[in-house]
């Protein structure tokens, strides 16, 4: 899931437990914005730079390598050992950091979850054709055609299409010129 979403969901998340955390409310935000620090750290290390342009380049290929090294913070052991201190040492700060942290790794599972889910169903709609090229692609990528601000339209199959590796490198290196938009003549007649 995108920064920005994150740093959306979770203001939303500490206003609400605003009246029960009070002045400790900012701590759980943070670590919830701030856990994906660990792609940052992990590419730095492994690149050999500390530009943050090339690791969000890096992470915003067409079809990024998923490495669970570069999500050292998500991982399982890590919380789970975050709880463990926090319930020895009894410490609130140790918990809210948690708290924050099982916010963030929770929405990024829906959010895997979502993506898994539409690119089984357009890759069987498509018949595992590349809509583009017409390749048959037993492994076709899911693309995002359109960003729906609206988070409960935002996984609507409309908003997406598969494509094969090398349709997918190409409409990431055009931007989407050239790609079939069908929701764009769709909101163009219901705004006219
Ligand atoms: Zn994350
Ligand atoms: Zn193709
Ligand atoms: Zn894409």
């Amino acid at each position: 899931m995108q920064i920005q979403e994150h740093v959306k969901l979770s203001t939303a998340a500490a206003v609400i437990a605003l009246p029960v955390l009070k002045k400790d409310v900012w701590i759980p935000l943070a670590a919830s914005v701030l856990i994906d620090v660990d792609h940052y750290l992990w590419h730095a290390v492994t690149h050999r730079t500390l530009s943050l342009r090339a690791a969000i380049r890096y992470f915003g290929q067409a079809d990024p390598p998923q490495r669970p090294e570069a999500r050292l913070l998500h991982h399982p052991i890590v919380l789970g050992a975050l709880l463990f201190l926090g319930v020895r040492m009894r410490s609130r700060l140790f918990l809210l950091i948690l708290s924050g942290l099982l916010f963030h790794v929770s929405l990024d599972v829906i959010h895997t979850s979502q993506m898994r889910g539409l690119k089984r169903s357009l890759s069987e709609q498509a018949g595992f054709t590349c809509p583009v090229c017409g390749k048959y692609d037993e492994a076709l990528q899911l693309h995002t055609l359109h960003f729906a601000r609206n988070i409960f339209d935002r996984y609507n199959s409309r908003h997406f299409v598969v494509l094969c590796a090398t349709c997918h490198e190409k409409a990431h290196a055009s931007r989407g010129v050239g790609l079939p938009r069908p929701h764009d003549a769709e909101q163009l007649t219901k705004i006219g």
